[in-house]
């Protein structure tokens, strides 16, 4: 059975965030980091930050062996995943975003939902994870569709819509009205929020910031919707390659995963940076306090 996720007999659940992996049609050596990551780190789940694919693919075939691809390290290990899209999972033009998801949801290990629409953004959703011993929630994760470019009168990339910020809101109300507190969680999805840049500039706790946060122009409430709801305890994204830092502000930590894929559309020197993932390990007694840390191709 997929659900309900648990924390461990240790009461430890330890996470995988992949990002940016730019499969194509053709596996690439991405499928081998992966690999190689899981067997070292032997996560509880995994969850994938978007630009999982790209316009490399060319036919429907070639999106469903690319989804393939990336599915296989999840599955042949039986470890839970899920997805949120990036600005470039949808580009070939040839299935939507809802058919995409529909593809995902048939591996036996994930757990991706299509949730929340709203505008162009599918797979707004959340996954509870219960206590070790009981069937009561210690965790939560929120995955929210970040979208694709603004209108180009605005330019640069799209916000996320203060529906979803909405559907955020209510999310977490009715669990606290259900559970009678505020479960901590993290928050995956692929564009930064401007707020990146601040907490980078006021809290670098770790990690490097090679290339300028490229977030929407405009942006909404959703870090001070975030703050004032007091559940979320870090915001982690995908989206530039280069960046990699863990940062905090108003308590809250925000970061990257760096760059796993090797299949992206080069330049800027990416060639040449070591591929990552980022790891979190939480333990069901102090949620909130959770550990984080990179795992890069190097790493033995
Ligand atoms: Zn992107």
């Amino acid at each position: 059975m997929k659900l309900p996720l648990k924390f461990d007999t240790n009461g430890n659940f330890k996470i995988v965030q992949f990002t940016d992996l730019h499969q194509g049609p053709d596996r690439d050596k991405t499928i081998d980091l992966m690999n190689k990551i899981l067997e070292y780190e032997k996560p509880n789940m995994v969850v994938l930050t978007g630009d999982n694919i790209d316009g490399k693919c060319k036919t429907i075939d070639d999106v469903k062996n690319a989804i393939n691809y990336i599915a296989e390290p999840m599955e042949t290990r039986d470890i839970p995943w899920c997805i949120v899209f990036g600005n470039h999972d949808d580009e070939h033009n040839l299935m939507s975003k809802e058919e995409m998801m529909n593809v995902y949801m048939t591996f036996e290990h994930n757990v991706s939902q299509i949730g929340y629409k709203t505008f162009d953004r599918i797979g707004n959703y959340n996954l509870l994870i219960e206590s070790s011993k009981e069937n009561i929630p210690k965790f939560n994760i929120y995955m929210i569709d970040s979208g694709k470019y603004a209108p180009s009168f605005i330019g640069g990339y799209n916000w996320i819509k203060f529906t979803q910020i909405c559907w955020y809101k209510r999310t977490a109300l009715k669990i606290k009205q259900k559970y009678n507190k505020r479960i901590p969680s993290l928050m995956f999805f692929h564009i930064p929020l401007k707020r990146f840049k601040d907490a980078w500039s006021s809290g670098l706790i770790d990690g490097e910031r090679i290339e300028e946060e490229s977030c929407a122009k405009i942006n909404l409430c959703l870090f001070n919707t975030i703050v004032k709801t007091g559940d979320v305890k870090g915001v982690f994204v995908g989206h530039d390659h280069l960046n990699n830092y863990l940062a905090a502000i108003n308590g809250i930590k925000l970061g990257y995963a760096g760059y796993t894929g090797y299949g992206g559309y080069g330049g800027y020197g990416q060639d040449n940076i070591p591929r990552s993932a980022r790891v979190f390990l939480i333990n069901e007694s102090d949620s909130a306090n959770f550990k984080t840390w990179l795992r890069k191709e190097g790493d033995k």
